[in-house]
């Protein structure tokens, strides 16, 4: 063992019992009963960066919860990497179903449960632990550091949204490295270089002035709801083809290399279908599962409502009908013409009788990193160097709008490097995170920063 691992070793203890001090803390950020605990959320932060060695350190408030900032500029001519993280947690409920309280962190077969433990607190104090042993090993950074914690992730990021745009000078960097994922399986060094996009829309259908009744009006009168259930099946084939003209034309098939890498990754259909969806087949087009989540537009209907659905029977015509609908977009989609071309479908599809319109909630660009990007290089060789085995490139289905945010405004590559597991009950109850992914994480980040300041 070299001096950083050991200096890693002996930081055990007293390390987790930093953490576990960070998780009691109930920094919940949807619930606004919950401000003056976001507020502690963001001092601990921000001590535990001076605890670390940063010497700048400001707590940015303005729009929304706080901004934990911090800078290190020591590195003279070496590269900067932006590092992110997160201190606000999703609430516990339901909370009967811990087998600890979520607010008390307790250690059972090698995890720490808390709320927090893995999205994100423990991943923040990653970071933050890399930057004290590089400072004890080698009495300064090997690279320039920027830190910026934020406090809403679970809840919008209004705060970093409107920060980053203005704040490009200040944030400038030559990489952004984003501690908020999973490893693909156990074990299995993991980074994450595609994220798709989303449009989230409502479609909203007009009939008559008013709900009618159907012996008296139906005949005549045009009924929302049927007007809504035919638009909606005509967005998508039961195979999962999106049946909205073009919105397959600037969607590129991965690189043949990429898909076999795919083919090899600890994957199971059929148990993700037993275990984790729980029904009798996998739907989709006829490509493998891994390129349907990660590599194809899908839609989806969230939601409708509309006329009666208390008990028994009600014969009405509803004037009003509405549903939300997300279309998930992949790299090359631009959301804009994809909520243009919805647009055009839906009115196409309207039959005689009502009006139809498309209204936008939000949307995500989709991302695609190139692997071949030195500091993607150098984190996925440290990566596989901790962990003794190759690190393998995935993408997610998901989006994570702060990793556009950063690589639109600030154009830097990211670096999605997490040290959760795929069953870390992330929103859920009894929340973890692995003692020896905490561990090994700290040793990963520590290495990256040496090997990003060599880039
Ligand atoms: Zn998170």
């Amino acid at each position: 063992m070299d001096s950083l691992g050991a200096y890693i070793e002996q930081k055990r203890d007293a390390w987790l019992e930093e953490l576990c001090e960070f998780l009691r803390i109930p920094s919940i950020s949807t619930n606004p009963d919950y401000l003056p605990q976001i507020k502690k959320g963001a001092d601990f932060a921000l001590e535990a960066l001076k605890r670390a060695g940063i010497e700048h350190t400001e707590l940015i408030e303005g729009v929304g919860h706080p901004l934990v900032y911090g800078e290190y500029t020591g590195a003279e001519g070496a590269p900067t990497v932006l590092c992110y993280g997160h201190y606000d947690v999703q609430p516990p409920d339901p909370l009967e179903q811990w087998a600890s309280p979520p607010f008390e962190p307790a250690v059972r077969n090698g995890n720490i449960y808390a709320r927090g433990a893995a999205d994100d607190k423990g991943q923040v104090m990653i970071q933050l632990k890399a930057v004290e042993a590089l400072r004890a090993v080698h009495g300064r950074l090997p690279v320039n550091l920027k830190f910026i914690f934020e406090g809403e992730e679970e809840t919008g990021g209004q705060a970093i949204d409107a920060f980053v745009p203005k704040s490009k000078e200040k944030l400038k960097a030559d990489a952004a490295l984003v501690c908020d994922t999973a490893l693909f399986a156990p074990d299995l060094p993991t980074l994450c270089i595609g994220l798709r996009g989303l449009v989230y829309t409502e479609i909203e259908v007009e009939g008559a002035s008013h709900d009618l009744h159907s012996g008296l009006y139906g005949g005549v009168a045009p009924n929302a709801l049927n007007a809504l259930a035919w638009i909606l099946a005509g967005l998508k084939t039961p195979d999962g083809k999106i049946r909205i003209s073009g919105i397959y034309d600037s969607v590129q098939r991965p690189a043949r290399s990429e898909r076999a890498s795919w083919r090899r990754l600890p994957f199971d259909a059929d148990r993700m279908r037993a275990e984790e969806i729980g029904s009798v087949a996998l739907t989709g087009e006829k490509k493998h599962p891994l390129e349907r989540m990660w590599a194809r537009p899908t839609l989806d209907v969230h939601g409708i409502v509309g006329g009666y659905t208390g008990a028994g029977a009600k014969t009405v015509i509803p004037g009003r009908a509405t549903a939300k609908v997300s279309i998930r977009l992949v790299p090359n989609q631009k959301p804009q013409e994809v909520l243009a071309a919805l647009e055009q479908r839906v009115q196409e599809l309207t039959p005689p009788g009502v009006k139809a319109r498309v209204v936008k909630i939000h949307g995500a660009v989709p991302l695609l990193i190139d692997p071949n990007n030195p500091y993607i290089e150098k984190a996925a060789k440290v990566f596989s160097r901790v962990f003794g085995r190759k690190t393998v490139f995935v993408r997610s289905g998901g989006s994570i709008p702060v990793v556009a945010l950063f690589v639109d405004a600030l154009q830097v590559p990211a670096i999605l490097m997490g040290f959760g597991l795929p069953d870390d009950n992330l929103h859920a109850p009894n929340e973890k995170f692995s003692i020896s992914n905490f561990f090994r994480g700290v040793e990963t980040v520590a290495r990256f920063f040496e090997a990003a300041g060599q880039v």
